[in-house]
């Protein structure tokens, strides 16, 4: 039988007043394993009741106090960061080494926020005028909330509740439905270590959960992380209702070869940022644009035999790639490599067809190679979000630079090459928010700020 999930609401779980739910599926056999609630407004309403209750006595606990509960957090996570990883492969399908990653970089936001007295010390000028001082100081907001996607479900809550709790904000954190057991199993990690009942709240839900905590007039501050459409949506909702909103979304990230790159370093690097995680990461780079047809031609060639080669299976066996997350969501990347075909890219690897033995009904696809992809294909112009790689072909650097700063996405990019002075004109005239030099994901440390231009933020 499919197990019943919780919220968890002013320390406690809560089976919540809605009568919808959503499934939940292993993404490796194709089962429902569980049912997940999905919140009404009144559901929205008791957990902001309870994080505004909570609010004044945690905003009053000292920084180093609030601290100590972070270390405590810290240690727990290292502790049960398997059992997480577990829960994370077993609900979005991605392998465990993967999950395993995804706990360790959210594991370094929670170190960060431990060091939260040294930050919040604030300025002070004397004298600013005759016997005049003046300072500034961080003040905790009240109620926030977090909204986060599928394809992170510890790392991307863990970019935020951390910083906001230790801060002395309360919290609600609106994980995604697909894959919500990772938030509940954080929740009682924090309750162990001492936080209090009522800081820190989880909803499950959808768009009526989400609409609910964008008009709570309590709810001061929103952080969201997901596709582009719902970021604007949440910015354009959740400022005109006077809320601070920070909104990251879909991404496009191409990867720059140009011919003077070690080519085995390159292929080794898109193998591992183009298929890992089955390409659902927004961090993934999804289309690799080659300078000159000779290196397209070397670059299609070392990499093709090895994607076709990508070991396949369920996430917990560990092999190179996983499921995707649901069987709609492999459908619609099914559907856009059938558009690609289609619009008359060169289709070189095919993983349409691919089957994984004894797991006939799970969510998986093989990884798929397009060579010769234009600007104008679908393939080219929207986020896939799945195991497909598109090749692109450019005469020199500056049609690579025009390609990556035309498109609508600016969230990461990658150059490969050998030559320092071309590095460095890519790094600053390419309009993305991160940019790798021979590193394919360029993704900050918690103590750098995360984040993408263009369509790929609000
Ligand atoms: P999504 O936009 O479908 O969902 C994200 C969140 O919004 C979920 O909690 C979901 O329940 C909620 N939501 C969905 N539809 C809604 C609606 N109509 N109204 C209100 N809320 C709604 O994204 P996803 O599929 O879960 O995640 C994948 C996307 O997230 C990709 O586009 C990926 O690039 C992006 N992403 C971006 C970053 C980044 O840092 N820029 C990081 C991770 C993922």
């Amino acid at each position: 039988m499919a197990e019943a999930i919780s919220h968890f609401i002013n320390g406690h779980t809560v089976a919540g007043t809605g009568d919808r739910s959503g499934d939940v599926y292993d993404p490796a056999t194709g089962t429902v394993t569980a049912r997940v609630p999905l919140a009404s407004v009144d559901d929205v309403k008791q957990a902001v009741d309870a994080a505004s209750a909570a609010f004044p006595a945690w905003a009053a606990t000292t920084p180093l106090n609030r601290a100590r509960v972070m270390f405590r957090f810290k240690e727990l996570l290292e502790k049960h960061a398997g059992d997480l990883a577990k829960i994370i492969t077993s609900e979005h399908g991605k392998v465990l080494s993967d999950a395993r990653g995804e706990v360790t970089r959210g594991l370094e936001v929670v170190e960060f926020a431990c060091g939260i007295p040294h930050l919040l010390k604030g300025e002070h000028s004397m004298n600013v005028g005759r016997d005049v001082d003046s300072w500034s100081e961080y003040a905790p907001l009240g109620v926030v909330a977090g909204i986060t996607p599928f394809n992170f479900p510890a790392m991307v809550p863990l970019w935020m509740f951390p910083v906001a709790l230790a801060c002395g904000n309360t919290f609600v954190l609106k994980p995604s439905e697909r894959d919500p057991s990772a938030a509940l199993f954080m929740a009682d990690l924090l309750k162990q270590a001492g936080l209090p009942d009522g800081v820190f709240n989880v909803v499950h839900g959808d768009k009526v959960a989400v609409d609910a905590l964008l008009d709570e007039p309590r709810v001061q501050a929103l952080s969201f992380v997901g596709s582009t459409p719902i970021a604007e949506y949440i910015y354009a909702r959740g400022s005109a209702n006077g809320k601070r909103v920070q909104a990251l979304g879909g991404a496009k990230n191409h990867m720059v070869v140009l011919p003077d790159a070690d080519l085995d370093g390159a292929v080794s690097a898109l193998l591992g940022a183009g298929y890992g995680s089955a390409g659902e990461r927004c961090m993934a780079i999804s289309v690799a644009v080659c300078v000159g047809d000779a290196t397209a031609d070397a670059l299609v060639a070392n990499l093709a035999p090895k994607v076709a080669a990508l070991k396949i299976g369920p996430g917990c066996l560990d092999p190179e790639m996983g499921p995707l997350v649901t069987g709609a969501h492999r459908d619609k990347v099914r559907g856009y490599v059938d558009a690609g075909v289609a619009e008359g890219a060169d289709l070189v690897v095919d993983g349409r067809g691919h089957v994984v033995d004894g797991h006939a009904d799970g969510f998986f696809l093989g990884g798929c190679l397009f060579d010769r992809v234009t600007p104008d294909m679908t393939i080219y112009r929207e986020e896939i979000f799945g195991p497909v790689l598109c090749v692109m072909r450019v005469p020199d650097l500056d049609a690579a630079l025009k390609l990556v700063n035309e498109h609508e996405y600016g969230n990461g990019t990658a150059v490969f090459t050998r030559d320092g002075g071309a590095a460095r004109e890519f790094a600053h005239r390419v309009q993305a928010g991160m940019v790798g030099i021979n590193v394919p994901i360029p993704v900050p440390m918690a103590f750098h700020s995360f984040g993408g231009w263009k369509r790929s933020i609000f």
